[in-house]
């Protein structure tokens, strides 16, 4: 197997190992439509699904999916032949079988509390496996097998779980705090902001309309005119006596 493939396989499975509780050897549920491609690719299921697993694996079947192969005749001889070989885990049904992937989902729901990986190449079934959290999906790609990587809905658990314990360990830590007097009623608790007027720095100033400013232009009939200061002429014989004036001096 190549580097990168146990790589990817080893992460999933810590996912499933970290997040759900998995433990070795992994139960492994096969139906009929593994067990027949495994045959018509030349697949030995017991040797090489623990090896793409890398550890140990104990295949289980129901009654329900071996009565399903049964029920499909002699093409699926070889298929009911391997398939016999495993364990039967009680579903529930026996005695009265329904549809093989009914049987599985019944299996696995409510987080998947034996821990099983489902091995089927039943495509519509893998769907809904996906849309359970903490249930492993492997199937065979001509002879490799895969396992699918973790649903987003296996992600969104593992999310609420981690949100759940940090929040459990806060309100130990604050009951520690308040055994000890650390912790004073309400002293954590974000104070309230006080009611405060509109930003002043947001408000414009109303105008007062009766009050203008006279040093701005002044408008009148639509034009604007501009104040403009009187200029003091000095008359010219003054000019010529005030310049004589200076240069006597
Ligand atoms: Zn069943």
């Amino acid at each position: 197997m190549k580097i990168r493939r146990y790589k990817k396989v080893s992460k999933f499975l810590s996912f499933y190992k970290n997040s759900f509780g998995f433990k070795t050897p992994y139960q492994v549920l096969v139906d009929g439509t593994f067990c027949y491609a495994a045959l018509e690719n030349h697949i030995n299921i017991a040797n090489d699904i623990p090896r793409y697993l890398h550890d140990e694996v104990k295949f289980l079947t129901t009654y329900c999916a071996l009565i399903e192969t049964e029920e499909l005749g002699k093409q699926v001889g070889g298929a009911k032949v391997i398939q016999k070989q495993y364990a039967l885990h009680k579903c529930g049904h026996e005695g009265k079988a329904i549809p093989g992937d009914k049987c599985f989902l019944s299996m696995v729901k409510k987080k998947n509390p034996q821990h099983y990986i489902i091995a089927t190449q039943d495509k519509d079934l893998q769907k809904r496996l996906q849309r359970l959290p903490g249930v492993p999906v492997i199937y065979l790609n001509m002879k490799t097998p895969i396992l699918l990587p973790p649903s987003h809905a296996s992600e969104k658990a593992t999310q609420k779980q981690s949100n759940a314990v940090v929040q459990a360990q806060k309100t130990n830590i604050d009951l520690m705090k308040k055994q000890k007097g650390l912790l004073v009623e309400g002293a954590d608790k974000p104070k309230k902001r006080k009611l405060k007027g509109p930003n002043p720095l947001s408000c414009k100033k109303k105008q007062n309309p009766t009050k203008v400013d006279e040093s701005i232009n002044k408008v009148e009939d639509g034009k604007v005119e501009k104040r403009s200061r009187k200029k003091i002429r000095i008359p010219k014989h003054v000019k010529e006596l005030l310049i004589n004036n200076v240069n006597n001096q």
